[in-house]
């Protein structure tokens, strides 16, 4: 399986980062090594001293799909959840200034942090859902899926262009607005509406 990443789709994050309004989704891969392990806590490696949360909403893929179309997409995901798409921003920079590929900032071991799945149905809608990073009980980082600048449903239609997707992957969608630096012994907690999804400890 495999992890499609979405990179700059709320505004009010693009602009904390000062980043570049794309037009058409930046999209980046994590293996399947990238996965946090139930129970085990995240440890800050050794090669960054800037390693940002980043809660995103999770899709995950349930029929096998190539060029899917929006109208279709749906037919795609059954179940959603919360998860953490950690990045060591400090050696993003770096690789973003040379123009060069982003994976060992993003794509280390560890770095994806996936909540418990729900199923869609139990959502009226999937096109205003709100979710929340809490660190160490405190609410820093708060998302609305009406924020997105593409869809679910496009996104899934627009990396199916590129990828086959299979049962088992998983889209990250993005990141809101509030990303920053974890330290050891931070606790973060995933919450998609009321439901808390995941709870891991930063060593
Ligand atoms: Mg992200």
């Amino acid at each position: 399986m495999k992890l499609i990443c979405i990179g700059r789709n709320y505004a009010q994050h693009i602009e904390e980062l000062q980043n570049e309004r794309p037009d058409e989704p930046v999209v980046f891969l994590k293996p399947d090594s990238a996965i946090l392990l139930k129970q085990h806590p995240f440890v800050i490696p050794e090669f960054s001293s800037d390693i940002h949360h980043e809660i995103e909403l999770v899709v995950k893929i349930s029929k096998v799909g190539k060029y899917i179309e929006p109208k279709f997409a749906h037919k795609y995901y059954e179940e959603l959840t919360v998860g953490i798409d950690f990045t060591a921003r400090d050696l993003q920079q770096r690789l973003k200034d040379k123009g060069l590929p982003w994976e060992k900032a993003k794509a280390f071991d560890g770095s994806a942090v996936i909540g418990d799945f729900i199923s869609k149905k139990v959502f009226s809608s999937v096109e205003s859902l709100n979710f929340e990073l809490r660190k160490n009980g405190e609410a820093v980082q708060k998302g609305n899926s009406s924020l997105m600048l593409w869809t679910i449903d496009e996104l899934i239609s627009h990396v199916s262009q590129y990828f086959t997707l299979k049962i088992g992957d998983l889209i990250f969608t993005g990141t809101p607005a509030g990303v920053a630096a974890v330290k050891p012994n931070d606790i973060l907690e995933g919450y998609l509406q009321d439901n808390k999804l995941f709870r891991i400890n930063v060593k």
